[in-house]
């Protein structure tokens, strides 16, 4: 890692898991972290918006980050089911996902939504972690740059303060799904990004913006993975729900 790339950090999406008890694997995680390990590379726990409070409670000085999965575009309204940006900081959070491939998939999110939910993560100070990725029909046929140029251009918002804005590389047909692509494919799509991402945060502040890598990283490929030109860290899925495959995962740092 050159002195100008950003610290790496590994982020877990919870997704839809976890009840009251969970505490117990975040107080897991902070025994799992010594300072060898933080000095390496920041932690982040996105669990469901039910547990962002008691998570972070529990992660008060552990130097675990505490990140949520959604937030509405607005900061408060007639918006039923809804959490905006605000309440999540309010709870602790740090961090926010927007544009997850399973909120795109199943709650139809455009790009514009996602620029939008983006920009509120900017107006309640919390970083915005946004995600692109090609479905396994767009890179069969050969349409990967072409999609996630394009989700660039519609999702991140222009003018983000570079280390408040993070992308993470999510192939749709990578997630939960054991395959993973090859190291070349990851350092194609995360060159890209590093360029786009230059357009967005202007060229002096490009190398400052963290793009992560998710789609079924686990202890046994995240060293390769993590290795890759331009890959500042992961977003883990599975893996994030069980401490020591998700400690295992950030260790990939340690050598
Ligand atoms: C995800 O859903 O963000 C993800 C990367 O999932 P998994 O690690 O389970 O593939």
């Amino acid at each position: 890692m050159s002195a100008d790339r950003p610290r790496p950090l590994v982020a877990g999406n919870w997704k839809m898991h976890g009840l009251k008890s969970s505490v117990q694997v975040l107080h897991a995680l902070a025994v799992g972290y010594p300072p060898e390990l933080k000095a390496k590379v920041d932690l982040l726990v996105c669990p469901p918006a039910t547990l962002i409070h008691a998570f972070a409670l529990q992660a008060h000085g552990s130097d675990i980050a505490i990140g949520a999965q959604d937030a509405h575009a607005e900061a408060s309204g007639a918006y039923t089911g809804n959490v905006s940006a605000e309440m999540l900081a309010d709870l602790g959070a740090t961090h926010v996902i927007v544009g997850h491939s399973e909120r795109r998939a199943y709650h139809r999110e455009t790009d514009a939504e996602v620029r939008a939910k983006a920009e509120a993560a900017r107006r309640a100070g919390l970083t915005a972690i946004v995600c692109v990725g090609e479905t396994r029909e767009e890179r069969e046929s050969e349409r990967a740059l072409d999609v996630v140029r394009a989700q660039m251009r519609g999702s991140v918002p222009e003018g983000m303060d570079a280390s408040r804005l993070m992308i993470a590389y999510e192939p749709v047909w990578a997630i939960g799904t054991g395959l993973t692509p090859t190291p070349a494919d990851v350092a194609e799509v995360h060159t890209l990004i590093r360029e786009e991402a230059g357009t967005l945060v202007g060229a002096a502040e490009q190398g400052r913006v963290r793009i992560l890598y998710g789609g079924s990283v686990k202890p046994a490929n995240a060293k390769e993975l993590l290795a890759v030109e331009n890959v500042d860290g992961a977003l883990v899925g599975g893996a994030s729900l069980v401490a020591t495959d998700f400690l295992g995962i950030a260790r990939a740092y340690l050598d």
